[in-house]
């Protein structure tokens, strides 16, 4: 089973206007920025046509990993979303 399989099968339920990570705001992305354009196992990380890292948080599983890559330098402010809201995982 491919992993974009298994990520199909969560639910995700979007609190409206209250994103629980932010991206700072840049003109050229940093070191870490660039790295979780592929370190996120969801990808929600893309570089949009101004070469800047965007964030759609829709499908974030929760993880914790851009947290650990780009909290400590300042470039994302990662919060837990609020109860009732983000990643109904369907095995756990
Ligand atoms: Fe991606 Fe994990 Fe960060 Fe969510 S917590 S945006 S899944 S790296």
């Amino acid at each position: 089973v491919r992993v974009e399989d298994k990520l199909y099968q969560n639910r995700y339920q979007v609190d409206a206007g209250k994103v629980h990570i932010k991206v700072r705001e840049h003109d050229t992305p940093t070191a870490p920025l660039r790295a979780l354009l592929t370190a996120c196992p969801a990808r929600c990380y893309e570089l949009n046509d101004k070469g800047q890292v965007e964030l759609t948080a829709d499908g974030c599983i929760e993880c914790g990993t851009c947290r650990i890559i780009g909290e400590a330098s300042g470039d994302i402010e990662w919060n837990y979303p609020r109860g009732g809201y983000g990643i109904s995982f369907k095995f756990g």
